[in-house]
């Protein structure tokens, strides 16, 4: 009974959401997954991405889903997520296409939210514009960026950033860099807010500099990072008390190599989980994470901080799903 009270929700749901994809021409598609959207290549099925092109339309876009209450969540390159393998009933938001132009007015650079960060340094730095050069190898989209607050190698995207475009009762707004708190890997925007687009302000150098520097800093991090593995960066933040890094710590206690499943502990950097082959799961990448956690509370005495982003489906009644959620539920239980 319960199982068709929801089935029935969600055929009324899914009628609404074609109807305003149909109204505001966007495109949105059922059966993706996870897996198919996110660097670590794990995670379940979605109910629907939906992928706006321009900052307008997603700002009409997700001011609809609102109104209709309809629950999403905004994806760009999905370089810094881990989904678990449930099915996930919300709308993914992909904002991959919606690239734009780069603009540039002397020192102030306006990008879309859905353009390639690394790309972005690399315009900028052709067009002698110096700041972000450490970024450049950071996989993902400028939103991404701009939502973690992304940093590498001295530079971090924050402390550049002029203003920022959301998306707020169907308009695009433009707030003040300066209004939001810019930390570590972590930013005052709240959860439901979608950025479309920002404008950095930048500083004149030699492109010729720019470039030495930006080499520079994608060959330190080929040297101590693997690539062409599927993995979402960092898993975990540096512990703000210690002077020891995550990985360091990690690598200190044997466990590079260490693996559950299809997640293997990088032989590389050991802040690195990857996955490994067709049928790789979320599960073995939260088991092996948690596992490297407990040892560092035991041993260190240190409460690890997720740097990526766990994302849950929703809950559901079927006991399956529900098994592999509440791991999840622990795992945010234990992360606070
Ligand atoms: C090999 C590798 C190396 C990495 N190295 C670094 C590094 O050196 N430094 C670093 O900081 N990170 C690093 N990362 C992590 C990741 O690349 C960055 O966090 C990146 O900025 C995420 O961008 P994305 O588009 O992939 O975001 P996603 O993974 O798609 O999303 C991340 C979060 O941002 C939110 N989000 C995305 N777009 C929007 C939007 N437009 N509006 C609102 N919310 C949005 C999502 O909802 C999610 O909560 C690395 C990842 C990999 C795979």
């Amino acid at each position: 009974m319960v199982v068709l009270e929801e089935e029935n929700k969600l055929a009324e749901r899914d009628r609404a959401l074609e109807e305003i994809a149909a109204r505001l021409g966007v495109r949105a598609e059922r059966g993706r997954r996870f897996a198919e959207l996110t660097s670590l290549r794990v995670g379940g099925a979605i109910d629907w991405v939906i992928a706006p092109d321009t900052e307008e339309q997603a700002a009409a876009i997700v001011h609809e889903l609102d109104r209709a209450g309809i629950g999403w969540r905004p994806l760009g390159s999905g370089s810094n997520v881990l989904a678990d393998d449930g099915d996930h009933h919300y709308v993914v938001l992909n904002l991959s296409n919606m690239k734009g132009e780069v603009r540039i007015d002397g020192e102030l650079v306006s990008v879309c939210a859905g353009y390639s960060l690394p790309r972005l340094c690399i315009d900028v730095a052709r067009g002698g514009l110096s700041g972000i050069e450490g970024l450049g190898g950071i996989p993902g989209t400028v939103g991404g960026a701009l939502w973690m607050n992304a940093g590498a190698y001295g530079h971090e995207i924050g402390t550049v950033t002029e203003n920022v475009r959301v998306a707020r009762d169907g308009k695009v707004v433009e707030i003040p860099g300066e209004s939001i708190q810019w930390n570590y890997r972590h930013t005052s925007f709240k959860e439901g807010e979608l950025l479309l687009g920002a404008t950095l302000r930048l500083k004149p150098d030699e492109p010729e500099l720019i470039k030495v520097r930006m080499d520079d800093a994608k060959s330190r991090r080929l040297a101590t990072q693997p690539h062409g593995s599927r993995s979402a960066g960092c898993f975990f933040k540096n512990p703000p008390a210690s002077s020891v890094g995550t990985g360091k710590m990690i690598d200190n206690m044997g466990m590079k190599g260490q693996r559950r499943g299809s997640a293997v502990v990088s032989p590389v950097h050991a802040n690195f989980i990857v996955t490994e082959g067709e049928n790789a799961r979320a599960e073995d990448a939260l088991a092996l994470a948690e596992e490297i956690r407990e040892r560092v509370r035991r041993e260190q005495g240190i409460e690890l901080e997720y740097e990526v982003e766990l994302w849950r489906a929703k809950p559901s009644t079927d006991d399956t799903e529900k098994s592999s959620e509440e791991s999840v539920d622990e795992l945010e239980r234990k992360e606070s």
